[in-house]
Formats: C-alpha cells, sequence, structure tokens
C-alpha cells in the first residue's frame, strides 16, 4: 500500500479495465422498467393509428376556401371513443364527438363542446348549435393518422434507461418484445469472524454484519442483480471457496479484510484465486484500503472469454458506501452502456475543517435549493467511518480537500448523490 493512488487515477482504471456492456435479452414491458434498451426502437406503426378528436365537442365538415362559414348546424349524430366511425356527415351537419373518438370521413374541424350555444334541446340532446367564427379552422382539434409519428419512424433510442414515459410509449405500440441490456450480476461476499447474520442475536464482541444488505441495496440501486453470498470466516480455506464462487459473476464485491490485520487475507487469498491487482489503496478517507482486480477466464473453444471486476472493499460500513459510489457505480454504469454519474457542484452550508492529508468524502445532505440557486450541502456531524447510524440523514457526500481547507460557509465543493433525490 506504499504509492497511494488519487481517487480519480483510481476510477480512470476501473474504467479502462471494465468491459462493455454485458450482452442482451429480451424482456416483457413490464420486466424493461429500469432497464437499458439494447437497440434502437421504430414506431411500428402510425400513431395515432386513426384521425382522432383532441376533444368533447362537435364534429363538422367546413367547406374549403369560404371565407364566412355558416355558424348554425343541425345536430345529427353521436361518436364515441372506441365505437369505430361509420357515421355520414353532411355540410351544415353536426355529429356529437368525444375526446379520444375516431372522427367520421370528411369532418376536417372539431368545435370544443364549450365553445357551442345550443340554439334548440340541451346539453343532454342538443339538436341544433351556433358556433362562433373564430373557432372554425381545418383540422381544428383534430390529430391526423400518423400525426404523432409515422411508422417506422424512430421511437426509443438504444441506451435509453425505460421510465415510465417509454413504457407507455412501449405499451402504445404494443412491442411486447423489448430487447435489454443484461442486468449486470453483482457477487457481495462479508468477511470477519466478527459477524452475523442481521437477523440474529450477537455474542459478546460480534457484530451484525450491515455490509451485505447496505451493499445489495447499493446494487439494486444501480439495477443489477445482486447475488449475496453470506459471511465467510477469516480463514483461508472458507475464503478461497467463497472467492470461486463469487468470481462466476460479472462483479464480485467482498467487504472487510483488505487492511493490515493479521486476519486481513482477502488480497493473498484474491491474489491466489488468479484475480489480478489493478490497485491496493486509494488516497481517500474513508476507504483507503480498498483493493480492487479483474479476474479472466483463458479462451476456451465453444467459451466466451469470462471476466470478472473484483472489489475488496474495506470493512467499515461507511468506507464500503463511499467506495462502491466512487468505484463499484461507475463500472455497473459502464456495464448497462450508461455514462457515468457525474459529481456536481454545492455550496456549503457551514464552516467546515479538514483533518489529515487525504481528500475527505464526508456525509452530507444535499438540497436542490427552490429558488434556482442551486445544492447545497450540509456536512453531517459524524462518528467515522464505522457511523452508519448518523451517516443514515445523508443522501450524498461532500469533497472536503486539505489544500483548501477550512472551508467557509458558501464555498464551492465537489458533492455527489448516494441515492436517487435530492433532500427536501
Ligand atoms: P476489517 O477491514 O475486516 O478489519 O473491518 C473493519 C471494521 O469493519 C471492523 O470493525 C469490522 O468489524 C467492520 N466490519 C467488517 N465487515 C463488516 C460488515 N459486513 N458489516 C458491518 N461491519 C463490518
Ligand atoms: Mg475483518
Amino acid at each position: 500500500m506504499a504509492d497511494l493512488l488519487s481517487v480519480n487515477n483510481a476510477i480512470e482504471l476501473v474504467l479502462q479495465n471494465c468491459p462493455p456492456a454485458a450482452g442482451s435479452e429480451i424482456l416483457s414491458i413490464q420486466e424493461s422498467f429500469g432497464r437499458v434498451l439494447a437497440e434502437d426502437l421504430p414506431a411500428p406503426d402510425d400513431s395515432p393509428r386513426f384521425d382522432k378528436s383532441m376533444m368533447d365537442g362537435f364534429a363538422i365538415q367546413l367547406p374549403h376556401q369560404v371565407a364566412n362559414p355558416q355558424s348554425t348546424y343541425e345536430v345529427t349524430g353521436t361518436v364515441t371513443a372506441g365505437s369505430g366511425s361509420s357515421v355520414v356527415i353532411r355540410p351544415g351537419e353536426a355529429i356529437r364527438i368525444m375526446t379520444g373518438a375516431e372522427v367520421p370521413p370528411g369532418v376536417n374541424c372539431v368545435v370544443p363542446m364549450e365553445r357551442v350555444s345550443i340554439l334548440d334541446g340541451d346539453t343532454k340532446n342538443p339538436r341544433s348549435i351556433q358556433v362562433p367564427a373564430e373557432v372554425l379552422s381545418i383540422d381544428a382539434c383534430i390529430t391526423r393518422k400518423g400525426g404523432i409519428i409515422k411508422a417506422g419512424s424512430p421511437l426509443l433510442k438504444k441506451g435509453v434507461r425505460v421510465a415510465a414515459t417509454h413504457v407507455a410509449a412501449l405499451a402504445e405500440f404494443g412491442i411486447k418484445n423489448v430487447p435489454a441490456i443484461r442486468q449486470p450480476r453483482v457477487a457481495i461476499l462479508a468477511t470477519g469472524d466478527e459477524l452475523v447474520d442481521a437477523a440474529s442475536e450477537p455474542n459478546a464482541g460480534q457484530i451484525r454484519n450491515s455490509n451485505e444488505p447496505m451493499l445489495e441495496a447499493q446494487v439494486k440501486n444501480c439495477r443489477c442483480w445482486p447475488i449475496p453470498l453470506g459471511i465467510a470466516r477469516d480463514n483461508r480455506e472458507e475464503l478461497a471457496a467463497r472467492i470461486r464462487q463469487g468470481l462466476t459473476a460479472d462483479v464480485l464485491l467482498l467487504t472487510g479484510g483488505v487492511s493490515v490485520g493479521i486476519h486481513d487475507f482477502v488480497p493473498s487469498e484474491l491474489a491466489a484465486a488468479n484475480v489480478r491487482k489493478v490497485f491496493h489503496g486509494v488516497k481517500m478517507k474513508p476507504g483507503k484500503p480498498i483493493w480492487f482486480g479483474i479476474y479472466e477466464t483463458a479462451p476456451a473453444p465453444q467459451q466466451p472469454p469470462h471476466r470478472c471486476l473484483v472489489y475488496g472493499l474495506p470493512g467499515n460500513p461507511v468506507s464500503s458506501l463511499v467506495c462502491f459510489e466512487l468505484f463499484v457505480r461507475p463500472a455497473l454504469q459502464l456495464l448497462q452502456a450508461q455514462p457515468e454519474r457525474t459529481a456536481f457542484q454545492a455550496k456549503l452550508k457551514e464552516d467546515a475543517i479538514v483533518r489529515g492529508d487525504r481528500p475527505v468524502y464526508h456525509p452530507a445532505v444535499l438540497t436542490l435549493s427552490k429558488d434556482a440557486a442551486g445544492i447545497t450541502a450540509q456536512i453531517i456531524p459524524w462518528g467515522g467511518s464505522s457511523d452508519v447510524c448518523t451517516t443514515a440523514s445523508a443522501n450524498g457526500m461532500a469533497l472536503l480537500q486539505p489544500e483548501h481547507g477550512p472551508y467557509k460557509a458558501g464555498d464551492t465543493v465537489e458533492a455527489r448523490l448516494w441515492t436517487e433525490f435530492f433532500h427536501d
């Protein structure tokens, strides 16, 4: 751990060693939510599929090139949404029409209900109506077939992360087979003789394994597939067996056992399992002992080579969390052909001091100000890298650099969210 890398160089090394997106698979519309499209999808059909009324009102046939169209119309029929339209219209007639209904042939204007005066009858049963001249224009309140998009035009782009709006577009066109990038599989292995499962009662000197469920949640947050492997004791045989199991995934996250303790066997067991070390140790706080390497199978006939990104995350929960956000998340993005989640600038709410000579990634409450002034960072009082309790009130982290400290309220710092949202 002699020469410590900078955080940026370490991220660069992770990205350089990250393979391209991990193949594709076909999903249903529902399954595709949150996933990344593996191909461009053209519109298979026109939208709308028929000439469509955009309002509840009256459909009429306007003569073309007449300066003063007539203002009174006799109501001769009704068309509702979903019924299809075989109704015939003649000049001087109006047909009651509902939003979303197919416009009858010959209709070239829909007049909204609220712009019409009923001359004979009532709103339930209008027999004749009067229409103000200014609402009579060709194709008013009508969307023609293909008026939104024509069959064959680009609909959704490859690389899009499917959101609710995309789901709606897929559903509108009945696209049942959605090509999506395969979810990276991320194995998670906690190590430590002191650990018991979160559901168990710890004996003297034991603690519950909080890293594994935390990392599982972070992996899900990155829309990847977590494979929890449980707890490996600090013994070489057990560690070696679990590491072999984890190396079949796209990414293997270990926690604990990467520092200089007498039971920190993770680096040597990873080396014994033929995982090539890329770096061990990054100049940062918390998270300094992080280990990163690559496992690759030799190319074999009929067998594509397999590559696994391997992380030895430090055991302290906040160190694990911070290292995940800085070094694991970018790889999980790349494995899904997604751009990196970038850091942004935030204004410190209060003065802050920086202790030591390493950059500090400090848990912070990041708030998007309501008045377009930008993002503010409130550094939280914090009990260090094992303190998940106060860390739970933060939604991200702010970078405090020793050479820029002490900081004053209002100073600009680099910040990153570790949740989906800013604080309210
Ligand atoms: P280590 O790097 O293994 O020496 O662990 C550093 C600290 O993190 C120790 O206090 C461990 O007890 C703690 N720790 C290690 N693994 C976990 C875990 N899975 N959940 C919670 N704390 C852990
Ligand atoms: Mg340990």
